[in-house]
Order: C-alpha cells, then structure tokens, then sequence
C-alpha cells in the first residue's frame, strides 16, 4: 500500500470516528453499547477494503459511462451541467435515492443477490462502522447501479461532490447507534430511527425502508414503516448465525443457500 493512500485511508477513518463516536456518546440509543464492540475489528478490515474497492467501482462505472456514450450517441453532459448547482444536486438525489431503493430491494428480493446482503445485515447491534461491512461485490454492483447513469447524464463536479460528502456523513449517521428526533423531516429524509428499522431482525420490519437518503420512493411504493408507538429496534441481525470473521464473511454467500 502506497504512503498517500495509506495516509488517506487513516485520515478517512480518523475524521469519521471524531465526528461519529463522541456524537453515539451523546446520542446514545444503546448505552452500554461498547465502540470497541464485537466485530470492531471485522468493520474495520471492511473500511480499508471499502477504500479500494471504491476506487473501483468509480473507474468500472466511468468506463462503463463511456461506453454507453459510445454506443448510444447521447451525450446530455453540457444541457445538465449548465443547470443551477443546486438543482442539479437535488437531482442527482432524486435519481441515485430512486436506482438505490429499487437495487436494494431487488437484493433483498432474490435469494441469489440476497445471500451477497446479508453480509451487510449480519451484525448484531449497529453503530456508525457497520456502515461499511458490505459484501465487496453487493457495493461494486450498487455503485455501479447508481454511479453509471449519474455518470451518463453528465452531472457537473461540484453538485456531485456535495453528494458524495453530505450523504456519505448520512449513511455513517443512520447506521450509528444514536437516538436522534428529526422531528417533522422524517417525513422526507432517511433517519438513524428509519435505517435501523430496516435492519431490525423481526419478521414485521423484513423488506422495509430501502432507500438510502430520502423516505419519498418507500412512501410510493409502500415500503415505508416508521411507527410512532415504538421509538427504535431492540434486535438487529439475521435469524441465522453468521461467520464473525471479515474472510469468513467474505465467502459467506458461496457456502449458504438461505
Ligand atoms: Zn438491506
Ligand atoms: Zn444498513
């Protein structure tokens, strides 16, 4: 590993961790929920390997983009990038929230893509680090999914940079193990309360909240549940045992067939 790419990946972390542990301290939904818990270890070997399967996925969908240009003759990057920052950010959520919930559910729908997600549903109790424990392949196909057509369509950098930090920052958010009212914007954007329902492990929540950023396409398409009698998940998991270890987890979908 290169000392500039060392450097980021610490750096990375390091900012992440300022931010996100102090904020579970303060925010704490479950208190006695240690930061070094079971499985610290295993998410942390998911960040540093998140860090380049990144970098390929970004280089996998600009070639991909390129590709389709080539081959379909449209180039709409110069209509959409002369278009106001701001709205260009907005669409480009509407866009990545509305590919994001349909691969998300088409995951958790087939068994065969399912047995990739699972990974990333495996753990027991959530904070901020279990953000990142997917399965490298489920997060190659989910960039993929979502990058390539923001890529096609011609998106300028700024409003795509303000993306990829601003909702970065969410998925660590709603992933955290904090307890945070969003008050009356939780009827528009996605909270820790409405991830975590998505991961909790009770028949009643399965299939539940898919979209990363905003709650609009789960509303539409009645996969929305928020409910107001019961604040947060007591149980988080699968229903079956998973392999503790990042290796393990990693060839996880090849040995089971649930
Ligand atoms: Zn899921
Ligand atoms: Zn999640």
């Amino acid at each position: 590993m290169s000392a500039p790419v060392a450097f980021e990946i610490v750096v990375g972390f390091a900012m992440f961790a300022l931010v996100f542990v102090p904020l579970e301290r303060w925010f704490a939904l479950y208190l006695r929920q240690p930061v070094f818990r079971p499985g610290w270890l295993t998410d942390v070997t998911y960040y540093i390997a998140g860090c380049f399967v990144g970098k390929f996925s970004d280089g996998l969908s600009l070639s991909a983009m390129l590709l389709m240009r080539q081959i379909t003759g449209v180039d709409t990057g110069a209509a959409v990038a002369a278009q106001p920052a701001w709205l260009q950010f907005i669409e480009v959520l509407l866009v990545s929230d509305f590919i994001a919930y349909w691969y998300h559910r088409l995951i958790h729908r087939f068994s065969w893509l399912w047995r990739f997600h699972k990974v990333h549903h495996c753990s027991p109790r959530l904070d901020w680090l279990a953000n990142v424990r997917l399965h490298p392949l489920d997060k190659i196909a989910g960039d993929c999914a979502q990058f390539v057509p923001i890529f096609f369509l011609g998106f300028s950098a700024a409003p795509l940079v303000a993306y990829t930090i601003v909702l970065g920052f969410q998925g660590f958010l709603n992933h955290a193990n904090v307890k945070i009212s969003f008050g009356p914007l939780r009827w528009v954007v996605a909270s820790p309360a409405f991830h975590h329902w998505h991961h909790c492990n009770d028949s009643e929540t399965y299939n539940k909240n898919f979209a990363p950023h905003l709650v609009i396409f789960d509303l539409l398409f009645g996969t929305f549940f928020l409910p107001a009698d019961r604040s947060m998940p007591v149980r988080y998991g699968l229903r079956e045992a998973a392999p503790a270890t990042f290796w393990r987890q990693i060839i996880y979908p090849f040995e089971h067939s649930q």
